[in-house]
C-alpha cells in the first residue's frame, strides 16, 4: 500500500502569503473544504447521491434527498459565525510557528 502526503504549495500553502492568496474569502475556504471532504467531487453522507448543487449560504443541497449538506459538519468549523479566513489564518498561525501561538498573538 502507497501512501500520499500532503505537499506545501500543492495541497496546501506553503506560506502565510500563500493563505492568503489560496483564501482569499470564505467562499475560496469552502471550495477548499469542499475538495478535502469530496476530492472525487460531492457524495451525499445520507443518499450517496453524487448529484447536488451549491446553494447561495455554500451548502450543498442533494438532488436524491433534498438534504442539506454542509462541508463544515462535523468539523471544528460546524456552525461557525467566524469567518473562514479568520479560522484559516488561525491555523496556519497555530500549525506554522514552532513555539506555538498564544491565545493574545492570535
Ligand atoms: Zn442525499
Amino acid at each position: 500500500m502507497s501512501r500520499t502526503f500532503p505537499k506545501a504549495g500543492v495541497d496546501y500553502p506553503g506560506s502565510y502569503g500563500g493563505v492568503l492568496a489560496w483564501f482569499p474569502d470564505d467562499e475560496a475556504c469552502r471550495d477548499y473544504l469542499d475538495w478535502l471532504r469530496w476530492p472525487n467531487g460531492f457524495r451525499c453522507p445520507l443518499c450517496g447521491s453524487a448529484t447536488g448543487w451549491r446553494l447561495v449560504d455554500g451548502r450543498w443541497s442533494c438532488r436524491g434527498c433534498a438534504r442539506r449538506v454542509s462541508a463544515t459538519a462535523g468539523t471544528i468549523f460546524h456552525r461557525t459565525r467566524t469567518p473562514l479566513t479568520i479560522w484559516f489564518a488561525a491555523a496556519w498561525s497555530m500549525t506554522s510557528d514552532k513555539q506555538g501561538v498564544s491565545a493574545l498573538g492570535l
